[in-house]
């Protein structure tokens, strides 16, 4: 038996990146997974396929976080997906991975951008947690994906380290309350991680990034899932509220 088996879990954002790479090792662990995604159907789907042929079992959703009735939706059809395959809605595992970049200085950005990027970053979190915790078995396991950027400074990119520096306040303050059911609650904090970027074609580009890590690389998408897997098991019990530097040694300066 594997250790997610019989557990369930939402990846929000795995239709690709990290997300992706998450929802793979959670079913290759046991878990059923819900893929979910905003725009990309095909690339969910696909993600679903791949954890199929390894025999895992997974279903996608998708819902647009950040907009009015994002996580009434993506219950309603989380719930669904859940039911039918299990005869229940339990939801043992939730990932917030889903997050916009915002690579755009203090002096540039628009008070519209800057609320898009705390309405995906940090309030659907919020609410989804909210949410969660209503299908949440105790001993339930949430993990919230941040940033290095909310110790390492990079003024081009303010308003995003905000937005992740209010998401680890989920962990902090949800921990303590959440204690008494056994479900814990953590940031995880990758630094510069591979994912469809174009920058990550380029290999001076490359270069340049690798080098902020005491590794002299970039991050994989797999050795940010690694981690959260670990966290959503029951060796972890013991860490709640925490912040884990899953940045490879970059926030060592
Ligand atoms: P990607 O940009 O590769 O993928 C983002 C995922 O989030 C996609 O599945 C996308 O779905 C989904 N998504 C984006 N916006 C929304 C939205 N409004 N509603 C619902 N889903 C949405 O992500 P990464 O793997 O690069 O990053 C994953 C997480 O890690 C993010 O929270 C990011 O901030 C954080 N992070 C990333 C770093 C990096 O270097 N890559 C470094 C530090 C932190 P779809 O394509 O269908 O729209």
């Amino acid at each position: 038996m594997e250790r997610l088996t019989g557990r369930t879990a939402l990846v929000t954002g795995s239709s690709r990146g990290m997300g992706r790479a998450v929802a793979g090792r959670l079913a290759q662990d046991g878990a059923l997974v819900a893929v979910h995604y905003a725009t990309d159907g095909a690339a969910a789907h696909e993600v679903v396929a791949s954890i199929e042929r390894d025999g895992g079992r997974a279903f996608a959703i998708r819902a647009e976080l950040g907009v009015d009735g994002d996580v009434e939706g993506l219950f309603a059809d989380l719930e669904e997906g859940l039911l039918d395959r299990t005869g229940s809605t339990d939801l043992h595992i939730l990932v917030n991975n889903a997050g916009v970049m915002g690579a755009t200085s203090a002096a540039e950005i628009t008070p519209e951008h800057f609320d898009r990027i705390f309405a995906v970053n940090a309030k659907a979190p919020f609410f989804l947690i909210r949410r969660a915790l209503r299908n949440m078995p105790d001993g339930g396991r949430i993990v919230n994906i941040s940033s290095g950027l909310t110790r390492f400074a990079n003024p081009d990119e303010i308003a995003y380290a905000m937005s992740k520096g209010a998401l680890e306040q989920l962990a902090l303050h949800f921990a303590k309350s959440l204690g008494p059911r056994n479900i814990t609650i953590n940031s995880v904090a990758p630094g510069i991680t591979r994912n469809g970027n174009p920058v990550f074609d380029i290999p001076e580009a490359v270069e340049q990034m690798a080098a902020l890590s005491a590794f002299n690389r970039v991050g994989e998408p797999e050795d940010i899932a690694d981690v959260v897997a670990f966290l959503a098991t029951d060796e972890a019990r013991w860490i709640t509220g925490s912040f884990v530097d899953a940045t490879g040694g970059t926030l060592l300066g």
